[in-house]
């Protein structure tokens, strides 16, 4: 899960990370009160969306009065802001953030992730931050610093002195930026995050380090653990189909295609989008429903792949271990009678109890098409598919 920029200061604040002051707004009007509440003659107005790149796509803007942050946020409430980031339907302007402007020195990348081939965290620095990061690491990959930090001893000083000394920065501001890189790390580690950026890290004219960006990722399977952080979630960033999806606690990731897949398994749900591509089709969606798959989970999954205008065909495919083929056929069966479903549909079910199973599905009277092995499967979605819904698909398979 993603956090805004002005959530993610909050956060870093906490830990010790210094932050200018600022205030969020709502609307125009708010905006420009927030302003004359904080006090001051500079501002910068950051559209606040789950993802980079403002700054270049106007979203990003120094003002010089409150009537100035008026004018500049009535252009960004509720404009969809495109950037390198968002992909070209890009992300709606809702909140934006009033910031106290710093005299700034120097520009530093600072960012923390998960690397998995040392599977360390990792820290990755620049000292040449702002907002062309990805050319400097594209142009001259070596001036990145990198350190791992070793798990059961966690993130040494030394090694944040080291990091400070490679990135240039004064003596008298070294234990500055201890500070601010162990505060990113606890913040990291404690709060199950899976990536932390502060691009651009500053540098003030007064000799402040302070974070003007910040950027947080968690890992969605820790938030159950972190109330404060979920709470946190903007449904309006989200891609509208993986939001209802996670509602449902369903494990849901919205694809161009139009093969709708219903899967138990993750790694299944993938071998199953390759057999389709295979077969000449595209998938609609990955959907993992888990290992307990209820007749609940599986109406529940009709609904979510059906939500897609896109879908013309559905392909569920359960191998049962721990679960029984019986029991899924029945959840099929019983979201088949919920759900209107007018698309053809395509079962395949292996593993435990795979012939009750069978029975079940062929008495149900229902329209659908059986297959026996995954690659037969994808062949008739692909073919119920290309042609073109035509009601000689619609038989019930014998
Ligand atoms: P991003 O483009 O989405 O990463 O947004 P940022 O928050 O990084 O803002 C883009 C750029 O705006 C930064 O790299 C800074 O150069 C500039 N900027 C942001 N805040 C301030 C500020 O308080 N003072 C000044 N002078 N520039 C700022
Ligand atoms: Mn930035």
């Amino acid at each position: 899960m993603d956090i805004h920029e002005y959530q993610a200061k909050e956060v870093l604040s906490n830990f010790g990370v210094e932050v200018p002051p600022g205030a969020l707004a709502y609307s125009p009007e708010q905006a420009a009160y927030r302003a004359r509440e904080m006090g001051g003659e500079r501002w910068v107005v950051k559209a606040q969306i789950h993802a980079g790149g403002r700054g270049l796509a106007g979203g990003v803007k120094v003002c010089n009065s409150d009537v100035e942050i008026q004018e500049v946020t009535e252009n960004m409430f509720g404009r969809r802001l495109v950037t390198h980031q968002t992909g070209p339907e890009g992300k709606g302007i809702y909140r934006v953030y009033v910031e106290a402007a710093v005299p700034i020195d120097r520009e530093i990348y600072l960012g923390f992730v998960l690397d998995r081939t040392s599977q360390r965290v990792m820290i990755v620095a620049s000292a040449e931050g702002g907002m062309e990061i990805e050319d400097i690491s594209a142009d001259r990959p070596d001036s990145i610093v990198r350190a791992t930090v070793e798990p059961a001893v966690g993130l040494q000083e030394f090694q944040c002195r080291e990091i400070a000394f490679k990135l240039g920065i004064d003596a008298g501001m070294v234990q500055q930026m201890v500070r601010t890189l162990q505060g990113c790390f606890r913040a990291f580690t404690e709060l199950d995050a899976t990536m932390v950026e502060i691009n651009p890290l500053v540098i003030t004219g007064d000799n402040r380090i302070l974070a003007l960006d910040a950027k947080m990722t968690f890992d969605d399977n820790a938030l159950f653990r972190h109330p404060q952080i979920s709470e946190l979630r903007d449904k309006s960033q989200e891609d509208p189909r993986e939001s209802r999806a996670a509602d449902r606690g369903l494990s849901y990731v919205g694809l161009d295609g139009n093969i709708g897949c219903i899967v138990n398994g993750a790694g299944l749900a993938m071998a199953t989008m390759d057999t389709i591509m295979l077969a000449g089709g595209e998938p609609a969606n990955f959907l993992d429903i888990g290992g307990g798959a209820t007749p609940e989970r599986v109406a529940k999954a009709f609904r979510l792949v059906l939500s897609d205008a896109k879908v013309e065909a559905i392909l569920v495919n359960i191998f049962a271990g721990i679960n029984r083929c019986d029991w899924v056929a029945e959840g099929v069966v019983k979201a088949l009678r919920e759900v209107e479903v007018n698309v053809p549909v395509i079962v395949r079910l292996a593993g435990t109890n795979v012939e009750e199973g069978q029975k079940i599905l062929a008495e149900s009277g229902l329209p659908l098409i059986r297959a026996t092995t995954l690659v037969e499967a994808a062949e008739r979605a692909v073919g119920a598919w290309q042609s073109d819904l035509d009601q000689s698909t619609k038989v019930r398979a014998v």
